[in-house]
């Protein structure tokens, strides 16, 4: 399978913080990582940029006026699945698992296909984060039907399939060391729909 890079980075409209109303094993603690790599529309806080309204280990807004529903709605696989236990809290692993799914358009055997992702964002002063083998070996477990979409920033990304789905039966990934993609945002029910057809909804 190969990845069309121009359509490999899809920006999702998610935003970040800690959603205190749901019901939580762990704690945010000294990581605000979220605030710093993910994009925040409605603030025009882009991927990778740090959010204005970081103080500290805390957000100045935070359920005040200009506080984003976004953020308040968002919150990191590592904070709220139970399935990622044996991954480091973000702050130390150098990565935050999106908790919204996306999907990339493939080629396979010349026929383009949406194959879904789980979006992985790293912070760029550890840009071998991914190689994480506990991550890899969470998303070949709890994410069959997903490929890793490694994000950077707005543009700036890579596709990794993981064994059960390349063609090498090893991890391959797609779109050089630094692949560079502008494919703009996919609606909610882009993502539903493809999430459906593959088996990918839980
Ligand atoms: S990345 Fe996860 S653990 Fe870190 S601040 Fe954001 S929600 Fe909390
Ligand atoms: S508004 Fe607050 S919670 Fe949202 S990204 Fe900025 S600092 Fe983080």
């Amino acid at each position: 399978m190969t990845a069309n890079a121009a359509n490999a980075a899809n920006t999702a409209n998610t935003a970040n913080t800690a959603n205190t109303a749901l019901p939580q094993m762990r704690r945010c603690g000294e990581c605000t990582l979220c605030c710093s790599l993910l994009p925040v529309v409605p603030l025009n806080k882009k991927a990778g940029e740090r959010c204005i309204n970081q103080r500290g280990l805390g957000c100045k807004v935070h359920e005040k006026a200009g506080f984003p529903t976004e953020c308040r709605l968002w919150n990191c696989r590592w904070l709220v699945d139970r399935t990622t236990t044996k991954l480091l809290r973000p702050n130390l692993s150098h990565y935050v698992i999106d908790i919204v799914p996306d999907f990339v358009t493939a080629v396979d055997k010349g026929h383009e296909v949406k194959v879904p992702v789980i979006q992985v964002w790293i912070d760029p002063r550890y840009p071998e984060a991914h190689k994480d083998p506990n991550l890899r070996e969470w998303l070949r477990q709890h994410e069959p039907e997903c490929l890793m979409l490694v994000r950077y920033d707005a543009f700036d990304a890579r596709c990794l399939i993981p064994p059960h789905m390349s063609d090498t039966g090893d991890w391959e990934e797609i779109g050089g060391p630094r692949m560079k993609s502008m494919d703009g945002t996919h609606s909610a029910e882009e993502i539903a729909a493809v999430l459906t057809n593959t088996g990918a909804l839980k």
